[in-house]
């Protein structure tokens, strides 16, 4: 594809190069047509990288979701009843054309969120192509059981989709985590109300131009834009809403669970994480060092799947931990738009100040800042944008705040064990429980962390390496229940079981 000619390549290359103030609005995707929102208002979006507005949102309301959910309504008969081929077919195409505006997706995603362009090329937007892709055809392979008793009578089950369902989406990894949701709903036959996070609306809106594109029905799948606690809560409280996927904070998860527990509607939540990335001294050294660098600060440490308590065994403390501070003293935070750069902006400036938050509590907690600690002020077109340089933190007791709390920016700490049943309680204290890592070589050790972290995922000797058709989510207060795979198309199903009398 060429790049240069698109439409959307020229708007953002301008705006960013140029940080040209425009008047893009983002509209909503409702009943298959591009609409303003009811009250005719936005709110603005920000280019985290250089700290200016460069598009608009839609401040939708309640009535825009009333909007979303008779077009759903509408259309879910006919799509239900579509073929699971013809389901198949239409996401196929939505997948090619985000793999055909692979880099204008990415260049978008990276100006929404402030992350490396590279980063997006690389995973964000092949990751979304992805899980339409598997999704699609994992509906070509999703079968249901059948019991037989014994010549008496035979059970089978029938797997029907919900109706109208709600899918919830954060800012981290936006497209990604966007189509991770919709793609198993609308695959299982559901037509969707799905809503981006307001601080990274603009791949979504890409996203709904693609839709179009590819023919998808109208209806089928609808999102609208504008603020959690307006258009997020008319989704959860909506009564004909029957099941609401979730993926952000643990305690949006909380307000979501309230509202939708008394209705009995089905909750898939993936919450927040504290993850410890725990390293014994017979470890893989090198790899070792590596992969705890990425995972501690790839996305600016905004992936909920970031490793941010290093745990290290103290033979090799002293030797990784002064490795460690040498590489990460090293990474270059800078224009997202570099490919030299490790890091870019942090999402917000709200953002940034919870995390400065963070740096100035854990040093009131008696840590010693190894490196980083600071906003970075880069220059020129970049001088208000959201920088922070990754913070290495030591010194600090594993039950302090800086321990517990989700920081979710780039900011980790360090701290030596000498024990595995030292080291499980440490990590294995916070509330939640989402994701570990655990370096070691010997199988056994390895094999007995696994079991006994409290933990939806535990990585051996890697991090991110991820199969789609596998259990994801996390334990405590990182979730409940399960993404990924079945798993997902059994969340958008609803059973019946037939016994019939032979
Ligand atoms: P958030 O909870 O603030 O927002 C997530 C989404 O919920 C947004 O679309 C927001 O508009 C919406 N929302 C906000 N208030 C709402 C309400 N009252 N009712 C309904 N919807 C509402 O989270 P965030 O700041 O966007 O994302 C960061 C958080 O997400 C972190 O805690 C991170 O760990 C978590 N996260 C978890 C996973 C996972 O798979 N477990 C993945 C990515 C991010």
């Amino acid at each position: 594809m060429n790049i240069q000619s698109s439409f959307f390549f020229d708007f953002f290359y301008d705006n960013f190069k140029l940080h040209k103030r425009t008047t893009m609005n983002i509209q909503n995707y409702i009943g298959g047509a591009l609409v303003n929102p009811s009250s005719n208002l936005f709110l603005d979006n920000f280019n985290p990288a250089i700290g200016k507005v460069y598009s608009y949102i839609p401040n939708s309301e309640k009535e825009d979701i009333q909007n979303a959910y008779k077009a759903a309504k509408n259309a879910f008969s006919a799509w239900s009843k579509t073929s699971k081929e013809g389901r198949f077919k239409v996401m196929m195409r939505i997948a090619e054309l985000i793999e055909e505006r692979h880099d204008e997706l990415a260049l978008a995603e990276s100006i929404d969120n402030g992350k490396p362009v590279k980063l997006a090329q690389q995973v964000d937007i092949p990751r979304a192509a992805s899980n339409i892709r598997f999704f699609a055809t994992a509906i070509l392979h999703f079968a249901s059981e059948s019991h037989d008793m014994d010549g008496v009578a035979i059970n089978y089950t029938l797997r029907k989709p919900i109706g109208v369902v709600g899918c919830i989406s954060p800012w981290n990894l936006p497209l990604y985590l966007f189509t991770w949701k919709i793609a198993p709903a609308l695959a299982a036959g559901n037509t969707v109300i799905a809503k981006p996070s307001e601080i990274t609306p603009m791949t979504a809106y890409l996203f709904s131009k693609i839709c179009i594109e590819a023919g998808l029905p109208a209806g089928v799948l609808n999102i609208v834009h504008g603020l959690g606690v307006k258009v997020g809560a008319a989704i959860t409280e909506h009564p004909g809403i029957k099941a609401i996927s979730f993926t952000g904070g643990t305690e949006t998860g909380k307000a979501i669970a309230k509202v939708a527990a008394p209705m009995f509607k089905k909750l898939s939540l993936e919450l927040g994480g504290k993850n410890p990335n725990v390293i014994f001294a017979d470890c893989d050294f090198d790899n070792a060092l590596r992969t705890s660098v990425m995972s501690s600060f790839a996305n600016q440490g905004q992936i909920c799947l970031c490793g941010s308590r290093i745990f290290v065994e103290r033979p090799i403390y002293e030797k990784f931990k002064t490795a460690f501070v040498e590489k990460v003293s090293k990474l270059k935070v800078g224009d997202p738009n570099d490919s030299n750069s490790n890091l870019g902006a942090l999402v917000s400036k709200q953002h940034l100040e919870k995390v400065l938050g963070y740096i100035n509590l854990a040093k009131e907690e008696g840590g010693t800042i190894l490196t980083g600690g600071n906003q970075i002020h880069l220059e020129g077109k970049l001088a208000n944008g959201n920088y922070l340089a990754p913070t290495v933190i030591e010194g600090l007791s594993f039950d302090c705040r800086t321990n517990q709390e989700e920081i979710f920016g780039p900011v980790v700490t360090i701290m030596p064990f000498d024990t595995e049943e030292e080291v499980l309680s440490y990590a294995n204290s916070t509330q939640y429980g989402l994701a570990a890592t655990v370096w070691t070589q010997d199988v056994t050790k390895a094999n007995r962390m696994a079991a006994n972290l409290e933990s939806g995922i535990v990585w051996v000797n890697c991090w991110l390496v991820r199969d789609l058709r596998t259990p994801f989510g996390g334990v405590k207060n990182s979730g409940v229940g399960r993404e990924g795979g079945f798993n997902a198309l059994n969340f958008f199903t609803e059973q019946t079981n037939v016994c019939v009398k032979l």
